[in-house]
């Protein structure tokens, strides 16, 4: 019988003797997967990401004669079919499997299949934390996601939380960021071609 977290090692609770994880493990998994899905989520932000030329490139490429290649490969590969989805539904199915439960059905585009699969995952937490003796490596498999979708300059798109407090218009270009920026309000207008002393007091 399990008397320590086959996840991160430290002595299960008395209440979690002969789990495969702690609860502490568990609540970041859980909160791993929900940091992927949404149209906030981390897999909703790497379509933000696959242009280059968009703000983050700007600053790397300026200068440079060679054209960037038309599309970032590293967050295509993982918005893809094979990438962060598929790793997902490969566990959910395990899971389903360990569970004499049917094969689950995928539904919608790519990013409805991500949610759906966190979403099931996320139900079926509890269960995989008594019981699953390969939980460790779910575990390490969603950190790993977490991280290589991390690591694609996401900086542009504020996360969730940054998100309400930015002014509505800079929300949408935060996600549209190919959009003419005109309609952008400007606190302290540049008035070209007048001189200082022309500007109101
Ligand atoms: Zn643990």
């Amino acid at each position: 019988m399990n008397t320590t977290c086959t996840v991160c090692g430290h002595d299960l609770w008395h209440t979690e003797q002969g789990h495969q994880a702690c609860g502490a493990c568990i609540r970041r998994l859980d909160r791993m997967l929900q940091d992927l899905a949404g149209p906030h989520g981390l897999y909703a932000q790497l379509a933000t990401v696959l242009q280059p030329g968009t703000l983050a490139d700007n600053a790397r490429v300026s200068g440079s004669r060679t054209a960037p290649l038309p599309i970032r490969l590293e967050p295509l590969s993982l918005s893809s079919r094979g990438g962060v989805v598929t790793i997902l539904q490969t566990w959910l199915v395990d899971i389903h499997d360990h569970l004499g439960y049917r094969h689950p059905r995928w539904q919608g585009g790519l990013q409805g299949q991500l949610d759906q699969a966190v979403s099931r995952l996320r139900i079926l937490l509890p269960w995989a934390a008594e019981n699953h003796p390969a939980i460790a490596e779910l575990f390490a498999e969603v950190r790993q996601a977490v991280g290589q979708c991390r690591a694609q300059d996401l900086r542009r798109t504020p996360r969730q939380t940054r998100h309400r407090r930015l002014h509505p218009l800079r929300r949408h270009h935060a996600h549209h960021p190919r959009h003419p920026r005109t309609t952008l309000p400007v606190r302290n207008p540049v008035r070209v071609g007048r001189t200082p002393a022309a500007q109101p007091r």
